[in-house]
């Protein structure tokens, strides 16, 4: 069997609310119908259950905002979210468009300890995320990291899931892979549920703590064990 770990991106990597919020404001500037009064507490309350872009409309929108996050899961997108999504998207390409603009994405200490293991071997590690691909990419350059395969939003809307992705590159195969799957919401780690064999919650994201909740220290010893264990080489 081979051991691979696939990582979720904002939450478990980089700690990008302040790049979300920074690209929610800039999607809204100067239009009518948006609230311009969202503070960034506010704004850390509601990623707390945002699992898609498109629901930060449901933040930002007067006539289809949310006031209790809580409700926000059960919600499903309409036209008007989904043309948020495009100018959120849209928004964000234009402030890439800074080379400083990784700047604003803060890697975790998890990344840290995490950099030289993925340097080591960058074919165990692949990045699964609902953001899209050349923003993962830019960061991961810009922390000189840029060596693991990325499946991204553009995946993600094509095969409808992050299962459905990890389903589609075999990873899902009984006796084929060892997978380790982190991820920070609780809403994405419950479908590999019995599906992988280390389905862990990230302590340190955007979500709630829960009772088997791991530290970014707790992550990064089952890695580097796994790693040991598996001799660099695949396991059998
Ligand atoms: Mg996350």
């Amino acid at each position: 069997m081979e051991v691979k770990f696939v990582l979720d991106f904002d939450g478990v990597l980089f700690n990008s609310a302040f790049e979300a919020f920074t690209v929610c404001n800039r999607a809204i500037a100067d239009r009518s119908g948006y609230r311009d009064d969202v503070s960034f507490e506010e704004f850390l309350e509601f990623r707390a259950v945002v699992t898609d872009a498109w629901q930060y409309n449901r933040l930002y929108d007067r006539d289809r905002v949310i006031r209790d996050p809580a409700k926000l899961p059960a919600e499903l997108p309409g036209p008007e979210d989904w043309n948020f999504s495009r100018d959120f998207f849209a928004a964000r390409a234009e402030l890439m468009g800074d080379p400083e603009w990784p700047k604003v994405m803060s890697p975790y200490d998890f990344f840290f300890l995490l950099r030289p293991l993925l340097l080591e071997h960058p074919d165990r590690f692949a990045v699964l995320s609902t953001r899209n691909v050349e923003s993962i990419r830019q960061t991961l350059q810009f922390y000189d990291a840029d060596v693991l395969p990325i499946f991204g939003q553009e995946d993600i809307r094509t095969l409808g899931s992050k299962i459905k992705v990890a389903e589609a590159q075999g990873w899902l195969k009984k006796g084929e892979y060892f997978i380790v799957y982190v991820d920070d919401m609780n809403a994405h780690l419950e479908p590999f549920d019995g599906k992988v064999h280390l389905p862990l919650h990230a302590s340190w994201g955007y979500d709630k703590e829960k009772i088997d909740s791991l530290s970014q220290h707790q992550v990064i010893t089952i890695i580097s064990s796994l790693l040991k264990l598996s001799g660099g080489r695949d396991a059998d």
